[in-house]
């Protein structure tokens, strides 16, 4: 039957309705929408302009347990969740982030949901879409160019070339550029200097693109980027060199939301991409707040574990843009929680009760978290079809013993079909009104921000300053960036900093080795541990199994 078919085969045996109409049925018009083709579509300035007057629906968060090989699934139970509540009667709209090349090549295969759960045309979401991020790379490296230019004819800001924090960007994994000299063979080729590469999904413009409301804030954020510091070590931002107006005209068509839609045709926004781990982790503001006006119902997902993308979701995002979510989808499997027990990856076949329950502890400590955003939160079960009914039973009572609302989640299987219990779980949730707050004050000290997050959503024992970082954290203060939020960039695999501890790691400390003002996306990055923001191709990329037919048919991705 249905499930031996792979991501990419259930997805090319779709029927796709024409853009236009998915767009028809949350009101709107075909003159309102700027396509790329039959099945993509960017909603243009008038649309958005349009939606401002009308009333936000309800914001539901779709997040999980910290992720292990054994594959969590929430982009499939967000597309899956959006399903079923149209099933279900309900207007909903799902917005989601834009996959990188680099993990598509890599690692991970694709990343528009899975199954019968899925937003497409995936192949083309997964590969070069509308573009965004290759704006978004061209953007950044156009800076880099203004930057080298500057140097080049006299350095007028007297900016110190060792001193230059803005990297290049490159969409791929590529481990070479981690660290590069550029400007090499004379004078005539530019000032030698020390560079480096991020993978465009953890870049600022990234973040930036991610953040702005608007055309005005795009360019009030990238005025504001911080591109290095002087020989007397002042910050020189976009404004000084006079770069923001071309590079906001390089981000002009990457801003607007992009329009796909489901295998059930549901509405999907699909925009902006930074990974969670070193960078926010969700989509777009715009596409967030255009959904919001779209549908009853706005299904969102932030990467990785409630631990990463649904912090900073919370604390960045929502508070950035003055989002009030209502309810949280917390996204586990049976698989993961076993390993997260300390059963290996080729065990997770066997049922093992007991691995099950000791990796529960997992999934209660981001239930807490999820709590002390005053959230309410349902427990999302995502079936694989290796699980047995009895390993079912025990996490469903589990969640029963300790009052979690749960619901079996088969979107990947079924589709919306297999949600609706799910559906009508969250529905019910979010009719409370929301008592959601962030865990920290702006004007909390950048010292405190931290610890505050180590100890509540890590549970951490303590955080460990290493003594560069509490240089830095004094010289951001004295540069009036203290009132920003943080962005931690954290391993995935672990609440604590190192990824080796699953389940639910107790007396550990956070080591912050490093920190990083991103003054244009508004936020400073905090780094633990090995986190890098350029990933490297594992020994077998996901591209060895890609391949295209005759007829222009993609395979391979997933
Ligand atoms: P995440 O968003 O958490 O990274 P995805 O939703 O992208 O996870 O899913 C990752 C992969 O796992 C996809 O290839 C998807 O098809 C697969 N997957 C997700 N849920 C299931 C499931 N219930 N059964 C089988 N495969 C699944």
């Amino acid at each position: 039957g249905k499930k031996k078919l792979s991501d990419i085969e259930i997805a090319q045996n779709t029927v796709m309705e024409k853009i236009t109409e998915t767009a028809s049925r949350v009101g709107i018009r075909e003159d309102e929408l700027e396509l790329y083709g039959a099945y993509k579509a960017k909603l243009s300035e008038s649309l958005l302009s349009r939606l401002k007057k009308k009333k936000d629906g309800k914001l539901i968060l779709v997040t999980s347990i910290n992720p292990t090989p054994a594959g969590e699934g929430k982009s499939t139970v967000t597309a899956g969740l959006g399903q079923a509540l149209n099933r279900i009667g309900k207007s909903a709209v799902i917005a989601m982030r834009e996959p990188s090349l680099g993990p598509v090549m890599g690692l991970k295969g694709g990343a528009a949901g899975g199954g019968y759960s899925q937003v497409l045309p995936m192949e083309e979401i997964n590969l070069h879409f509308t573009g965004d991020l290759h704006a978004i790379t061209a953007a950044n490296n156009a800076l880099s160019a203004f930057i080298d230019n500057h140097i080049h004819q006299g350095n007028e800001l007297g900016l110190d070339p060792g001193r230059i924090v803005w990297k290049r960007a490159l969409d791929i994994n590529d481990r070479s550029l981690r660290n590069v000299v550029t400007g090499l063979g004379g004078p005539a080729n530019g000032h030698t200097r020390e560079d480096q590469f991020s993978i465009t999904a953890a870049s600022e413009i990234m973040a930036i693109l991610c953040l702005a409301e608007d055309m005005a804030d795009l360019k009030k954020r990238l005025s504001a980027i911080t591109v290095g510091y002087t020989y007397e070590k002042k910050p020189v931002t976009v404004e000084e060199l006079g770069y923001q107006g071309s590079l906001a005209l390089l981000l002009k068509d990457a801003m607007k939301p992009n329009l796909v839609q489901t295998i059930e045709h549901t509405p999907a926004l699909v925009h902006g991409g930074p990974f969670a781990n070193i960078a926010h982790g969700c989509n777009s503001l715009a596409a967030t707040k255009a959904a919001l006006k779209l549908g009853d119902y706005t299904v969102t997902e932030a990467g990785f574990g409630a631990d990463l993308g649904a912090e900073k979701f919370l604390n960045i995002k929502c508070t950035t843009g003055g989002l009030v979510p209502s309810a949280v989808v917390i996204v586990a499997t049976i698989r993961a929680l076993k390993m997260h027990g300390g059963a290996g990856l080729d065990d997770l076949g066997k049922p093992d009760a007991s691995a099950l329950l000791s990796g529960c502890s997992n999934l209660q400590k981001h239930i807490e978290t999820i709590r002390a955003f005053g959230l309410p939160y349902a427990v999302a079960i995502n079936r694989f079809s290796s699980d047995s009914e009895e390993e079912i039973q025990v996490l469903k009572e589990w969640c029963a013993e300790n009052s979690h609302p749960c619901a079996l989640a088969e979107v990947w299987e079924k589709g919306g079909e297999g949600g609706e219990e799910l559906a009508r779980l969250t529905a019910e949730l979010a009719e409370k009104p929301s008592a959601f707050t962030p865990l920290y004050k702006p004007e909390d000290p950048v010292k405190k921000k931290i610890e505050t997050i180590a100890a509540a959503v890590y549970g951490a024992a303590g955080t460990i300053f290493t003594s560069k970082a509490l240089k830095q954290i004094k010289e951001i203060e004295a540069n009036g960036w203290g009132e920003l939020p943080v962005c931690m960039a954290k391993t995935q695999y672990s609440l604590s900093d190192d990824p080796a501890r699953r389940g639910r790691p107790e007396d550990f400390t956070i080591t912050i080795r490093e920190l990083k003002p991103s003054t244009g996306a508004g936020f400073i990055v905090a780094l633990t541990g090995e986190v890098m923001t350029m990933p490297g191709l594992p020994k077998k990329p996901a591209a060895l199994n890609m391949d295209i037919d005759e007829a222009g048919r993609a395979k391979g991705l997933f």
